[in-house]
């Protein structure tokens, strides 16, 4: 008698797993971008582009949005047809309490709202004109963590606790990427995310705003790129 239930369940399994099939599982993700204060446009829309371009190497796609005054609530992950839904606020000045060290900070165990800040006069002091490639690198850092979903970081690249000067070299010349590790991990968080959309229904998660894909503990402020930018 065990042996045909064992079988139907390897054939639930297999017609389950059938729903989201692997060419089905896409890696795109929608990263809204807000801005406070002055924020140059002309230096965002190449930042991004900087962003998308390390993120793509990764196997990550971008599609952006101008965030407006819509709720940051009202569209989460598995709605609009993409894995998951960050949004990213760029602000003209840090906070006081912000470690001082940092570009940007980033909530990356928190499910939705702004999950990732970039500090625009941290980027805007290190070099005039200010430079597109850090504001990009430091955005896909920021985003990485939400991505990976960690708070902590890794030896090398993008994901690095302190870039250095071999790091910003990489970064002017578009070359500085995420560590393998780091960008199997971020496929494969995305893909999760993706192929529980494929299986729950994307309607039903966008209607309801329910999620069941697990994540939140609790938000943890991040402190990274500092060190070496200061000398
Ligand atoms: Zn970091």
């Amino acid at each position: 008698m065990s042996k045909p239930i064992a079988w139907g369940c390897l054939f639930l399994l297999a017609v389950v797993g059938a729903t989201a099939k692997a060419k089905d599982v896409q890696t795109e993700i929608l990263i809204r971008v807000k801005t406070d204060g002055n924020i140059p446009v002309m230096l965002l829309a190449p930042a991004k582009a900087e962003a998308s371009a390390v993120l793509l190497k990764a196997g990550i796609r971008v599609r952006w949005e101008t965030a407006g005054r819509r709720d940051s609530n009202a569209l989460r992950e598995c709605a609009g047809g993409v894995a998951d839904v960050i949004d990213v606020l760029v602000t003209e000045r840090a906070g006081r309490k912000e470690n001082p060290g940092a570009l940007g900070h980033a909530l990356p165990f928190a499910r939705f709202g702004v999950r990732v800040v970039i500090f625009y006069d941290r980027v805007a002091a290190m070099q005039t004109p200010p430079s597109t490639a850090i504001l990009g690198f430091a955005m896909a850092h920021e985003i990485g963590h939400v991505l990976i979903g960690i708070d902590s970081h890794t030896l090398a690249g993008v994901m690095r606790a302190h870039w250095d000067e071999l790091d910003y070299a990489r970064m002017f010349a578009h070359v500085l990427a995420f560590a393998p590790e780091d960008a199997e991990a971020m496929r494969r968080r995305v893909s999760q995310k993706s192929r529980f959309c494929l299986e729950a229904g994307t309607a039903s998660a966008a209607v309801t705003g329910e999620s069941h894909i697990p994540s939140l503990v609790s938000p943890s402020q991040l402190a990274y790129p500092a060190g070496e930018r200061e000398r």
